[in-house]
């Protein structure tokens, strides 16, 4: 499916939700390190988690919870994350528009890592998910 959401390093200590809100599925997950479980809310901060996984332990423990991690098997590539108002340091690319950091790449306007190759951000996405 084309159009799946990736979240890149921007997102890093920031993860203010916003994306969490937007999405119509709750396939935009936070890592809990103290129940070791990749949670999703309908709404974010409300306590109320609607889906669960299990997170692969050496995929989890590069970012652990400094970042939202997208399961990409759920995600329906509806664009609502990836619309340019809502992620507020431009985190979230279509999955066939993640930069490359090549010069000709083009980045979100408020990503503060222009320039940087995100496409690992690609897989990570993909292989945090043990289940
Ligand atoms: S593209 Fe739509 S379904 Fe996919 S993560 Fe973003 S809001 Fe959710
Ligand atoms: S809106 Fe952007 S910064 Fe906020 S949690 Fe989502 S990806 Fe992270």
């Amino acid at each position: 499916m084309s159009g799946l959401a990736i979240i890149t390093e921007a997102c890093i200590e920031v993860k203010d939700r916003a994306c969490v809100d937007v999405c119509p599925v709750q396939c935009i997950y936070e890592y809990n390190p103290t129940t070791n479980v990749l949670f999703s809310e309908e709404e974010a901060g409300s306590g109320v988690i609607e889906n669960s996984h299990v997170p692969d332990p050496d995929m989890i423990a590069v970012f652990s919870d400094t970042i939202l991690y997208v399961n990409v098997d759920e995600c329906t590539s509806c664009t609502a994350c990836y619309q340019r108002d809502v992620c507020p340091v431009g985190a979230i690319y279509p999955e066939e528009q993640v930069p490359d950091g090549a010069s000709k790449t083009q980045y979100n306007s408020s990503d503060a890592n222009k320039g940087h190759d995100h496409t690992f951000f690609i897989q990570l996405t993909r292989d945090v998910f043990a289940d």
